[in-house]
């Protein structure tokens, strides 16, 4: 069940050139964790992006960006994504 595979986005909105699926859909899905500070705010911010514009997936990704900010208090980084 992958509830993502819907979304085909040419562009992805984060603006790393790539589309979508090669790029903050792997976060999204979790098959790679957001390994540098830049990837984590891109994911994010994709995940804005993309939640507020597709009411289908809203929820989804209201509970990506929350997960994100309860990892984020266990390790220390603030809402930039860059350690203290
Ligand atoms: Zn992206």
């Amino acid at each position: 069940m992958n509830q993502l595979n819907n979304i085909t986005i040419k562009h992805c909105p984060c603006h790393s050139g790539k589309s979508y699926e090669q790029c903050c859909r792997l976060f999204h899905l979790d098959f790679y964790q957001a390994q540098t500070a830049e990837d984590l705010m891109r994911s994010r911010f994709t995940a804005f992006a993309i939640g507020s514009m597709n009411s289908e997936n809203q929820k989804f990704f209201e509970q990506y960006l929350l997960q994100d900010l309860a990892s984020e208090n266990e390790t220390g980084r603030d809402a930039t994504g860059y350690f203290h």
